[in-house]
């Protein structure tokens, strides 16, 4: 899921400024990204360096790439190399790992490091790799995706499955009330579609998905990261662990939550509760599976991509229709004006950029 066109409004314009710039060569950008993206006082966020390589073509060498070409690795673009070190050079390589991002985030399939592409790049995101069951292909439909192998809960109808809270890895700005009603909405959500249902138990190491908040490096060799970059994982059926990084400004209602790096929890629940049943990330950018957020933004509502994943997977819940999920998305996409808001901002701000740039090449 998840953009960050709010700051990148700013930094586009901004970047493409100072490429045209005839004192600063293309290929040795200064390090402006951080004052243009602080976040709060003190605190940039996870991955906007990568904001330097904007442009950087085939063939050339960029100080830095190799961080860059870790992060495809680390979401499935890329394998390790035999040295174990990537280098600096756009190669061949990484052009067909930056064909596959762009394919899978729905992109402009451009082989380039555009300006879409590297905004989605540095977008906050599920840290779940983007690795398919199917494989891409550059004209592939955007789709809903599985993990390797399917997997899915088997179990006899009726299927329950049971979650809980880890009691020594909650969050306490947040009242375990509030949370519970958060994560009841996110289940009711994915209850309303196929014919699975959730429920709460107190006995957290019996229950089918276990939610907890960790911190940095937490015993399952993903560690998190500090405030943005990635939010939060879960993994496939049928494992249930579920855990948000500890480190960001989680937030129910943006009105009291103030901090720019704020993220909504009830979005990350219902996304990775996706996982937990055995869905992968979509390329469809309004659907609830797709890998990045942006802050202080909301996607909630199942997208049609999202339940015709999860219905293949499961089946249909007797009770549910399209039309429902039709006047459920209209009614709460007039009460936030979100998408329609989101690209509008876009739009505003690639004008200003090659407004920009077309002055400062006059
Ligand atoms: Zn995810
Ligand atoms: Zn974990």
């Amino acid at each position: 899921m998840f953009q960050f066109f709010s700051y990148y409004s700013f930094l586009i314009p901004f970047s493409l400024l100072c490429l045209c710039h005839p004192s600063l060569p293309a290929r040795i950008l200064p390090e402006y990204s951080s004052t243009v993206i602080a976040v709060d006082a003190h605190t940039t966020t996870t991955w906007h360096g990568f904001t330097r390589f904007l442009d950087a073509g085939k063939g050339s060498q960029v100080s830095g790439m190799s961080e860059l070409k870790k992060y495809f690795s680390r979401f499935g673009y890329l394998p390790i190399p035999d040295t174990n070190n990537f280098t600096d050079i756009f190669d061949k390589q990484f052009e067909s790992a930056v064909l596959a991002y762009q394919t899978n985030l729905g992109l402009p399939v451009t082989g380039e490091l555009d300006s879409d592409t590297i905004s989605t790049i540095v977008s906050p995101r599920c840290g779940v790799s983007d690795t398919k069951t199917h494989n891409a292909t550059f004209h592939a439909t955007k789709h809903f995706a599985y993990f390797n192998g399917k997997p899915r809960w088997v179990r006899q109808a009726p299927v329950v499955l049971t979650y809980a809270f880890s009691q020594n890895n909650m969050i306490y700005y947040i009242s375990l009330n509030v949370i519970r009603t958060v994560f009841k909405r996110a289940f009711s959500r994915w209850e309303q579609v196929i014919p699975v249902s959730f429920m709460e138990i107190e006995n957290y190491p019996s229950a089918d998905i276990r939610i907890g908040f960790y911190y940095g490096d937490h015993g399952d060799g993903q560690p998190f990261d500090g405030v943005l970059g990635v939010l939060a994982h879960a993994f496939s059926p049928e494992n249930g662990r579920f855990h948000l990084d500890a480190s960001e400004t989680w937030a129910i209602d943006f009105e009291t939550v103030k901090s720019r790096a704020a993220v909504d929890l009830e979005s990350v629940a219902t996304h990775e509760i996706g996982h937990v049943l055995g869905l992968a990330h979509s390329s469809v950018k309004e659907a609830v599976m797709y890998p990045s957020l942006s802050p202080r933004s909301k996607k909630v509502d199942l997208n049609i991509d999202d339940v015709n994943g999860a219905q293949a997977l499961y089946g249909s819940n007797p009770n549910f229709t399209f039309s429902s999920l039709l006047a459920s998305e209209k009614s709460s996409n007039k009460g936030t004006g979100l998408r329609n808001t989101r690209s509008s901002k876009w739009n505003i701000s690639s004008l200003v950029g090659v407004l920009i740039l077309f002055l400062c090449t006059r």
